[in-house]
Protein backbone atom coordinates (compact mmCIF):
# COMPACT_ATOMS: atom_id res chain seq x y z
CA UNK A 1 0.00 0.00 0.00
CA UNK A 2 2.92 2.38 1.09
CA UNK A 3 5.01 0.87 -2.10
CA UNK A 4 1.68 2.22 -4.05
CA UNK A 5 0.94 5.72 -2.37
CA UNK A 6 5.19 6.54 -3.44
CA UNK A 7 4.79 5.03 -6.96
CA UNK A 8 1.85 7.37 -7.68
CA UNK A 9 3.76 10.22 -5.91
CA UNK A 10 6.28 9.47 -8.41
CA UNK A 11 4.03 9.23 -11.56
CA UNK A 12 2.01 12.54 -10.26
CA UNK A 13 5.80 14.11 -9.78
CA UNK A 14 7.30 12.88 -13.49
CA UNK A 15 4.22 14.24 -15.20
CA UNK A 16 3.87 17.45 -13.45
CA UNK A 17 7.89 17.88 -14.59
CA UNK A 18 7.10 17.01 -18.35
CA UNK A 19 3.96 18.76 -18.69
CA UNK A 20 6.21 21.61 -19.85
CA UNK A 21 9.60 20.84 -20.45
CA UNK A 22 11.64 24.14 -20.38
CA UNK A 23 13.37 23.64 -23.61
CA UNK A 24 10.18 22.60 -25.66
CA UNK A 25 8.49 26.14 -24.54
CA UNK A 26 8.09 28.61 -26.88
CA UNK A 27 11.34 31.28 -26.76
CA UNK A 28 10.58 35.05 -25.96
CA UNK A 29 12.36 37.54 -27.81
CA UNK A 30 12.09 39.74 -24.84
CA UNK A 31 11.51 39.62 -21.02
CA UNK A 32 10.17 41.83 -19.06
CA UNK A 33 10.50 41.46 -15.20
CA UNK A 34 8.97 43.39 -12.70
CA UNK A 35 9.19 43.61 -9.55
CA UNK A 36 7.26 45.36 -6.45
CA UNK A 37 9.81 46.29 -3.82
CA UNK A 38 7.43 44.47 -0.71
CA UNK A 39 4.62 43.53 -2.27
CA UNK A 40 3.06 40.36 -0.74
CA UNK A 41 -0.48 39.11 -1.74
CA UNK A 42 -2.18 41.29 0.90
CA UNK A 43 -0.58 44.45 -0.56
CA UNK A 44 -1.92 42.89 -3.97
CA UNK A 45 -5.46 42.66 -2.61
CA UNK A 46 -5.53 46.01 -1.15
CA UNK A 47 -4.49 47.44 -3.89
CA UNK A 48 -7.14 45.58 -5.67
CA UNK A 49 -10.29 46.01 -3.48
CA UNK A 50 -9.03 49.82 -3.38
CA UNK A 51 -9.05 50.48 -7.09
CA UNK A 52 -12.69 49.14 -7.72
CA UNK A 53 -11.89 45.31 -7.71
CA UNK A 54 -10.18 45.37 -10.78
CA UNK A 55 -5.99 45.44 -11.67
CA UNK A 56 -4.24 45.00 -14.70
CA UNK A 57 -2.53 41.76 -12.81
CA UNK A 58 -5.39 39.94 -12.82
CA UNK A 59 -4.41 39.50 -16.88
CA UNK A 60 -1.56 37.81 -16.11
CA UNK A 61 -2.06 33.85 -17.27
CA UNK A 62 0.27 32.00 -15.23
CA UNK A 63 0.69 32.15 -11.68
CA UNK A 64 3.37 30.17 -9.00
CA UNK A 65 5.02 31.09 -6.13
CA UNK A 66 8.67 31.79 -4.64
CA UNK A 67 9.96 30.92 -1.50
CA UNK A 68 12.38 33.54 -0.81
CA UNK A 69 14.42 32.90 2.13
CA UNK A 70 18.29 33.89 1.72
CA UNK A 71 21.62 32.43 2.19
CA UNK A 72 21.81 33.87 6.13
CA UNK A 73 18.32 34.93 6.97
CA UNK A 74 14.96 33.35 6.51
CA UNK A 75 13.59 37.12 6.20
CA UNK A 76 15.67 38.23 3.06
CA UNK A 77 16.31 41.93 2.37
CA UNK A 78 16.07 43.59 -1.14
CA UNK A 79 19.60 42.92 -1.96
CA UNK A 80 19.88 39.09 -1.53
CA UNK A 81 16.14 38.90 -2.85
CA UNK A 82 17.09 40.90 -5.80
CA UNK A 83 20.27 38.71 -6.29
CA UNK A 84 18.58 35.54 -6.45
CA UNK A 85 17.14 36.65 -9.45
CA UNK A 86 19.57 37.94 -11.37
CA UNK A 87 22.41 35.51 -10.44
CA UNK A 88 20.39 32.10 -9.68
CA UNK A 89 22.34 32.32 -6.14
CA UNK A 90 20.78 32.44 -2.69
CA UNK A 91 23.50 34.89 -0.98
CA UNK A 92 23.50 36.85 2.24
CA UNK A 93 21.46 40.33 3.30
CA UNK A 94 23.27 43.36 1.97
CA UNK A 95 25.04 41.35 -1.20
CA UNK A 96 24.63 42.97 -4.71
CA UNK A 97 25.53 40.49 -7.42
CA UNK A 98 27.82 38.51 -5.36
CA UNK A 99 27.72 35.01 -3.71
CA UNK A 100 28.08 34.20 -0.17
CA UNK A 101 31.63 34.37 -0.35
CA UNK A 102 31.23 38.05 -2.13
CA UNK A 103 32.87 36.57 -5.40
CA UNK A 104 31.20 38.76 -8.48
CA UNK A 105 28.50 36.26 -10.73
CA UNK A 106 27.92 37.22 -14.08
CA UNK A 107 24.02 38.62 -14.12
CA UNK A 108 21.48 37.61 -16.47
CA UNK A 109 20.89 41.13 -17.85
CA UNK A 110 24.93 41.32 -18.04
CA UNK A 111 24.71 37.66 -19.96
CA UNK A 112 21.56 38.63 -22.37
CA UNK A 113 23.73 42.04 -23.22
CA UNK A 114 26.68 39.38 -24.30
CA UNK A 115 24.80 37.43 -26.65
CA UNK A 116 23.54 40.54 -28.11
CA UNK A 117 19.97 41.48 -26.31
CA UNK A 118 19.59 45.52 -25.68
CA UNK A 119 19.16 46.31 -21.57
CA UNK A 120 17.25 48.25 -19.22
CA UNK A 121 16.64 49.12 -15.66
CA UNK A 122 13.93 51.60 -14.65
CA UNK A 123 13.13 52.17 -10.75
CA UNK A 124 11.35 54.51 -8.86
CA UNK A 125 14.61 54.68 -6.12
CA UNK A 126 17.69 55.46 -7.08
CA UNK A 127 19.39 53.42 -9.76
CA UNK A 128 22.05 52.67 -7.06
CA UNK A 129 19.25 50.89 -4.91
CA UNK A 130 19.70 47.46 -4.01
CA UNK A 131 16.72 45.98 -6.38
CA UNK A 132 18.10 47.69 -9.65
CA UNK A 133 21.88 47.51 -8.55
CA UNK A 134 21.69 43.51 -8.56
CA UNK A 135 21.14 43.15 -11.93
CA UNK A 136 24.32 45.41 -13.39
CA UNK A 137 26.79 46.00 -10.01
CA UNK A 138 28.54 43.89 -8.02
CA UNK A 139 29.67 44.51 -4.22
CA UNK A 140 30.23 43.30 -0.74
CA UNK A 141 27.26 45.77 0.78
CA UNK A 142 24.07 47.82 -0.45
CA UNK A 143 24.78 50.80 0.89
CA UNK A 144 27.99 51.27 -0.96
CA UNK A 145 26.16 53.27 -3.16
CA UNK A 146 29.33 55.29 -5.08
CA UNK A 147 31.18 52.11 -5.77
CA UNK A 148 28.33 50.54 -7.28
CA UNK A 149 27.37 53.65 -9.52
CA UNK A 150 30.51 53.25 -10.87
CA UNK A 151 29.37 49.48 -11.80
CA UNK A 152 26.05 50.87 -13.38
CA UNK A 153 28.16 53.29 -15.75
CA UNK A 154 30.72 50.03 -16.58
CA UNK A 155 27.93 47.78 -16.71
CA UNK A 156 26.83 49.81 -20.39
CA UNK A 157 22.94 49.29 -19.84
CA UNK A 158 21.12 50.66 -22.56
CA UNK A 159 18.82 52.67 -20.84
CA UNK A 160 18.70 53.35 -16.76
CA UNK A 161 15.95 55.23 -15.00
CA UNK A 162 15.62 56.32 -11.59
CA UNK A 163 17.14 59.10 -9.19
CA UNK A 164 20.57 58.77 -7.59
CA UNK A 165 22.40 61.66 -9.55
CA UNK A 166 24.51 62.69 -6.40
CA UNK A 167 26.16 59.31 -6.65
CA UNK A 168 27.40 59.86 -10.11
CA UNK A 169 28.73 63.55 -10.09
CA UNK A 170 28.95 64.70 -6.20
CA UNK A 171 30.83 61.81 -5.11
CA UNK A 172 33.07 61.87 -1.44
CA UNK A 173 35.19 58.66 -2.07
CA UNK A 174 36.73 59.93 -5.61
CA UNK A 175 36.93 63.08 -7.64
CA UNK A 176 35.36 60.90 -10.63
CA UNK A 177 32.28 62.90 -12.53
CA UNK A 178 30.76 59.76 -13.70
CA UNK A 179 27.59 61.87 -15.21
CA UNK A 180 30.19 63.35 -17.77
CA UNK A 181 31.43 59.63 -18.17
CA UNK A 182 28.68 58.70 -19.22
CA UNK A 183 28.51 61.48 -21.98
CA UNK A 184 31.33 60.72 -23.13
CA UNK A 185 30.27 57.27 -23.40
CA UNK A 186 27.00 57.87 -26.01
CA UNK A 187 25.03 57.85 -23.21
CA UNK A 188 22.20 60.76 -23.69
CA UNK A 189 21.04 62.36 -20.86
CA UNK A 190 17.86 63.35 -19.74
CA UNK A 191 17.18 64.57 -16.29
CA UNK A 192 14.56 65.94 -14.09
CA UNK A 193 11.80 66.21 -16.72
CA UNK A 194 9.47 63.40 -18.08
CA UNK A 195 8.31 65.96 -20.72
CA UNK A 196 11.84 65.93 -22.17
CA UNK A 197 12.29 62.28 -21.84
CA UNK A 198 8.87 61.98 -23.92
CA UNK A 199 10.02 64.46 -26.51
CA UNK A 200 12.89 62.59 -27.27
CA UNK A 201 13.15 60.92 -30.73
CA UNK A 202 14.54 57.68 -30.42
CA UNK A 203 15.89 57.34 -33.98
CA UNK A 204 17.85 60.52 -33.78
CA UNK A 205 19.68 59.90 -31.02
CA UNK A 206 22.54 56.75 -29.81
CA UNK A 207 22.05 53.94 -28.46
CA UNK A 208 22.68 54.17 -24.89
CA UNK A 209 20.54 56.43 -22.72
CA UNK A 210 20.16 57.39 -19.31
CA UNK A 211 17.12 59.45 -17.45
CA UNK A 212 18.41 60.68 -13.68
CA UNK A 213 15.25 61.58 -11.74
CA UNK A 214 16.67 62.84 -8.59
CA UNK A 215 19.42 64.07 -6.71
CA UNK A 216 19.12 61.42 -4.25
CA UNK A 217 16.02 59.46 -3.63
CA UNK A 218 12.84 60.15 -5.67
CA UNK A 219 9.65 61.44 -3.65
CA UNK A 220 6.73 58.96 -3.78
CA UNK A 221 3.88 58.84 -5.84
CA UNK A 222 1.58 60.49 -4.06
CA UNK A 223 3.98 63.53 -3.29
CA UNK A 224 4.64 64.16 -6.85
CA UNK A 225 6.71 61.33 -8.22
CA UNK A 226 4.80 60.38 -11.53
CA UNK A 227 7.47 59.65 -13.82
CA UNK A 228 7.41 55.72 -13.44
CA UNK A 229 4.78 55.33 -15.76
CA UNK A 230 5.72 57.09 -18.75
CA UNK A 231 9.32 56.57 -18.11
CA UNK A 232 8.58 52.75 -18.34
CA UNK A 233 6.51 53.06 -21.28
CA UNK A 234 9.06 54.71 -23.44
CA UNK A 235 11.99 52.51 -22.10
CA UNK A 236 10.28 49.80 -23.77
CA UNK A 237 9.67 51.42 -26.95
CA UNK A 238 13.42 52.60 -26.66
CA UNK A 239 14.61 49.24 -26.16
CA UNK A 240 12.13 47.80 -29.12
CA UNK A 241 13.53 50.50 -31.49
CA UNK A 242 16.90 49.71 -30.56
CA UNK A 243 17.34 46.06 -30.50
CA UNK A 244 16.29 45.88 -33.81
CA UNK A 245 14.48 42.73 -33.15
CA UNK A 246 17.08 40.89 -31.57
CA UNK A 247 15.71 41.10 -28.52
CA UNK A 248 15.77 43.14 -24.96
CA UNK A 249 16.26 41.73 -21.25
CA UNK A 250 14.62 44.68 -19.15
CA UNK A 251 13.85 45.00 -14.93
CA UNK A 252 10.95 47.60 -13.96
CA UNK A 253 10.81 48.60 -10.31
CA UNK A 254 8.16 49.43 -8.56
CA UNK A 255 10.74 50.15 -5.40
CA UNK A 256 8.55 52.10 -3.18
CA UNK A 257 6.04 49.82 -2.19
CA UNK A 258 8.42 48.72 0.09
CA UNK A 259 8.98 51.51 2.07
CA UNK A 260 5.18 52.24 2.77
CA UNK A 261 5.49 48.67 4.18
CA UNK A 262 8.16 50.02 6.31
CA UNK A 263 6.43 53.07 7.46
CA UNK A 264 3.13 51.25 7.97
CA UNK A 265 1.55 53.65 5.61
CA UNK A 266 -1.55 51.95 4.20
CA UNK A 267 -2.66 54.86 1.84
CA UNK A 268 1.31 55.37 0.63
CA UNK A 269 1.47 51.43 0.20
CA UNK A 270 -2.07 51.82 -1.82
CA UNK A 271 -1.01 54.78 -4.34
CA UNK A 272 2.41 52.70 -5.02
CA UNK A 273 0.34 50.06 -5.61
CA UNK A 274 -1.90 51.31 -8.02
CA UNK A 275 1.10 53.54 -10.10
CA UNK A 276 2.73 49.81 -10.33
CA UNK A 277 -0.04 48.53 -11.64
CA UNK A 278 -0.46 50.82 -14.53
CA UNK A 279 3.14 49.53 -15.45
CA UNK A 280 1.93 45.85 -15.60
CA UNK A 281 -0.57 47.34 -17.91
CA UNK A 282 1.94 48.98 -20.10
CA UNK A 283 4.33 46.10 -20.13
CA UNK A 284 1.29 43.83 -21.11
CA UNK A 285 -0.73 46.15 -23.48
CA UNK A 286 3.13 45.81 -25.15
CA UNK A 287 3.42 42.36 -24.78
CA UNK A 288 0.17 41.79 -26.04
CA UNK A 289 0.45 43.69 -29.03
CA UNK A 290 4.17 42.67 -29.63
CA UNK A 291 3.43 38.41 -29.13
CA UNK A 292 7.40 37.78 -28.39
CA UNK A 293 7.35 39.42 -25.25
CA UNK A 294 7.76 37.39 -21.71
CA UNK A 295 6.17 39.42 -18.80
CA UNK A 296 7.26 38.15 -15.13
CA UNK A 297 5.91 40.23 -12.31
CA UNK A 298 6.81 39.56 -8.65
CA UNK A 299 8.10 40.49 -5.70
CA UNK A 300 11.59 39.80 -3.76
CA UNK A 301 9.77 39.74 -0.35
CA UNK A 302 6.76 41.13 1.44
CA UNK A 303 7.02 43.84 4.07
CA UNK A 304 5.17 44.54 6.81
CA UNK A 305 2.90 41.78 7.63
CA UNK A 306 0.27 43.23 6.10
CA UNK A 307 -3.15 41.42 6.70
CA UNK A 308 -6.90 43.00 5.69
CA UNK A 309 -9.24 42.39 8.85
CA UNK A 310 -12.96 41.60 9.75
CA UNK A 311 -15.26 44.85 9.41
CA UNK A 312 -13.54 45.87 5.95
CA UNK A 313 -15.51 46.40 2.95
CA UNK A 314 -14.29 46.65 -1.07
CA UNK A 315 -13.77 50.51 -0.37
CA UNK A 316 -12.91 50.40 3.10
CA UNK A 317 -9.99 48.33 4.28
CA UNK A 318 -9.55 47.46 8.08
CA UNK A 319 -6.17 46.76 7.30
CA UNK A 320 -2.66 46.25 9.95
CA UNK A 321 0.56 45.90 9.62
CA UNK A 322 2.38 43.33 11.74
CA UNK A 323 5.83 44.67 11.94
CA UNK A 324 7.90 47.28 10.57
CA UNK A 325 10.25 44.92 8.85
CA UNK A 326 10.40 41.98 5.84
CA UNK A 327 8.27 39.17 6.69
CA UNK A 328 9.02 35.45 5.00
CA UNK A 329 5.53 34.31 3.39
CA UNK A 330 6.10 32.48 0.02
CA UNK A 331 5.36 35.52 -2.85
CA UNK A 332 3.20 35.07 -6.26
CA UNK A 333 4.75 34.65 -9.66
CA UNK A 334 2.82 36.22 -12.55
CA UNK A 335 3.56 35.40 -15.83
CA UNK A 336 2.43 36.39 -19.63
CA UNK A 337 3.66 35.23 -23.16
CA UNK A 338 6.00 32.75 -24.70
CA UNK A 339 7.35 30.70 -22.28
CA UNK A 340 5.42 31.80 -19.36
CA UNK A 341 3.93 28.15 -18.73
CA UNK A 342 7.08 27.59 -16.70
CA UNK A 343 6.56 30.17 -13.82
CA UNK A 344 3.26 27.70 -12.54
CA UNK A 345 4.67 25.70 -9.31
CA UNK A 346 5.86 26.68 -6.34
CA UNK A 347 10.03 26.57 -6.43
CA UNK A 348 13.22 28.90 -5.07
CA UNK A 349 13.56 32.45 -5.75
CA UNK A 350 16.56 31.52 -7.70
CA UNK A 351 14.52 29.18 -9.98
CA UNK A 352 13.18 32.42 -11.78
CA UNK A 353 16.46 33.38 -12.56
CA UNK A 354 17.00 29.91 -14.72
CA UNK A 355 13.56 30.21 -15.91
CA UNK A 356 13.97 33.28 -17.53
CA UNK A 357 17.74 32.08 -18.43
CA UNK A 358 15.85 29.27 -20.10
CA UNK A 359 13.27 30.80 -21.65
CA UNK A 360 15.94 33.25 -23.71
CA UNK A 361 17.84 30.15 -24.27
CA UNK A 362 20.62 31.41 -22.56
CA UNK A 363 21.77 28.25 -21.15
CA UNK A 364 22.78 26.43 -24.29
CA UNK A 365 23.51 29.21 -26.72
CA UNK A 366 26.03 30.25 -24.09
CA UNK A 367 29.85 29.41 -25.72
MG1 LIG B 1 14.02 47.72 -4.10
ZN1 LIG C 1 12.61 46.86 2.61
Amino acid sequence: MRLLFISTLFLISCNTNKIVPENSLQKPKNIILLIGDGMGLAQITAGLYSNNNFLNIERFQIIGLHKNYSFDNLVTDSAAGATAFSCGVKTYNGAIGVDSDTISLKTILEEASEQGLKTGLVASSSITHATPASFAAHNKSRSNYEEISIDMVDSGTDIMIGGGKNYFNKRTIDNRDLYAELKSSGYTISDYSIQDFQNVDFNNIGDKFVYLTADGEPTSFDKGRKYLVPASERAIEFLNTKSKGKGFFMMIEGSQIDWAGHDNDFEFMISEMKEFDQVVKVALDYAEKDGNTLVIMTADHETGGLSINTGSELDSLVAKFTTTSHTAVMIPVFAYGPGAESFSGIYENTAIYSKMRKALRLDIEKN
